[in-house]
């Protein structure tokens, strides 16, 4: 399954002080990627699955194995990837997509860490903070003098001018104050990225391949817009810094784990498949391309596009290749109950749930084929299901969608409210949880367990972001 969540804060509040700390490697302006439809976040257990496992080694070298930090895919097409509050790391679609080997993109997430590592980012707005600071000390020196030009009499004469000057001049000089802190932390976060590589086993080749072809594209996309990024050829520094030291590891010359470029290649098929136009997936993945993440990719794009019949037949191809695979088996399931055959889907999604380990966002389509059936045996089933489900996996909404519907099957209309509000309130809709929670709350008995829930939705504070409304 691949989910395309919306996030319950707007991307625009990741703010600029994200900006700042995003990859220099980005060439585009936040503005145009925000220009990209559907919501923001991607869930997905096999990619989230890949990237746990390419980080948990690098976080283990970092000292950060215990901090639970997460790695949340963004529905960008664009390169990116960047830490925003010290416990997730935020990659671009196009970031996997576009990195050939787990290790290209390993080695990013090397970097990201050693921002999360140097605790750039708090360091990043104490330091815009104090340039905030001087920054109105000196427009109000500015305005003082511009005041006194004007009080000088012709408001033409040079004397006038100096005031704008002082304010022009000091906010270059913090602009340039900031990007040298900038860039001496992209330093720092390469050095550290190296150094978790090493110390995990793993080439830095692949965050060196990824920067050096950055480096090169943002020099082109820089040129013409900021003159200071143009006369100070810092990048090709930076890069040639980076080899050097990536050269000098004994892992410079170690290759992926074939297994591991192949999940790699698989998910960048489902990504492609599910995010990319049906004839860009088929020029990716032609027919003649008779490779498993090819034939993924054309399996997926075939149940999307329509052809039920037909995506099955593509999916069992799969299994016989990789029985044990439980993504298979998820798509299998989903196929089907996108195809209105709910009660079809459920033997495909057990063995899904259970090849996964239990994995939370699969148990969730589970329930959604247990309720969609129609079949009042299965509704006891699906609760305790959901339930398990929305206990390990928070930030879902299906999983609640799913759990209220269930609830309404068995005319437990207090319980079903609570779900209702709970994923409104994790889509950020925070008027609807509140009105539902309401009335959950005339539903319970005060202060039941169900009553408190309600009574939390109730009382909660928008996030940041989220519309009060
Ligand atoms: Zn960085």
């Amino acid at each position: 399954m691949l989910l395309r969540i919306a996030l319950s804060k707007k991307p625009s509040k990741l703010t600029a002080i994200t900006a700042a700390v995003a990859l220099a490697i980005a060439p585009m302006p936040p503005a145009l990627a925000q220009q990209n439809k559907g919501p923001p976040i991607i869930r997905d257990t096999e990619a989230e699955q890949v990237l746990r496992d390419y980080t948990r080694p690098i976080l283990r070298a970092a000292g950060l194995e215990k901090q639970n930090i997460q790695v949340v895919i963004l529905n960008e097409s664009g390169f990116n990837a960047f830490v925003a509050d010290g416990r997730r790391i935020f990659v671009n679609h196009g970031a996997l997509m576009q990195s050939e080997t787990p290790n290209q993109i390993i080695g990013v997430l090397a970097h990201e860490t050693g921002h999360l590592a140097g605790g750039h980012l708090a360091k990043l707005r104490e330091q815009l903070a104090q340039a905030q600071t001087q920054m109105i000390i000196a427009m109000l020196l500015g305005a003082g003098a511009m005041v006194a030009g004007t009080r000088g009499g012709n408001s033409n004469s040079g004397l006038a001018n100096v005031g704008a000057a002082a304010v022009a001049g000091p906010q270059e000089m913090i602009r340039r104050t900031l990007i040298s802190y900038q860039r001496q932390q992209e330093e720092n976060a390469d050095r550290a990225g190296v150094k978790f590589l090493t110390a995990s086993g793993q080439s830095a080749k692949g965050m060196y391949e990824t920067f050096k072809r950055f480096t090169n594209d943002s020099l082109f996309a820089a040129r013409g817009t900021d003159p200071y990024l143009q006369s100070h050829p810092m990048p090709a520094q930076r890069v040639a810094a980076l080899e050097e030291l990536a050269r000098s590891s004994p892992y410079w010359d170690k290759k992926d784990d074939p297994a591991l470029q192949l999940r790699h290649d698989m998910v960048r098929a489902k990504i492609s498949a599910f995010m990319e136009r049906q004839d860009t997936v088929y020029r990716r993945y032609p027919l003649s391309n008779d490779s498993l993440p090819a034939r993924y990719a054309r399996a997926i794009a075939t149940y999307l596009h329509g052809d039920l019949r037909s995506a099955l037949g593509q999916i069992d191809g799969l299994i016989q290749v990789q029985p044990n695979n439980p993504y298979f088996y998820e798509l299998r399931g989903q196929a089907l109950l996108e195809g209105g055959k709910a009660a079809e889907a459920i033997a495909p999604l057990r063995k899904a749930v259970q090849l996964s380990n239990n994995a939370p966002l699969i148990e969730m389509l589970l329930g959604q084929a247990l309720v969609g059936t129609d079949n009042a045996a299965h509704t006891d089933e699906a609760i305790a299901i959901l339930r398990a489900a929305v206990g390990r996996e928070t930030e879902a909404p299906l999983g609640y969608t799913q759990l209220a519907m269930a609830y309404g099957r068995k005319k437990d209309f207090a319980q079903a409210d609570l779900a209702s509000a709970q994923a409104a309130f994790l889509r950020g809709d925070n008027k609807t949880a509140r009105e539902l929670a309401s009335r959950a709350k005339t539903r319970f008995a005060i202060g039941t367990p169900g009553w408190v829930k309600a009574d939390d939705i109730v009382a909660a504070k928008p996030l940041p972001g989220q519309n009060s409304n």
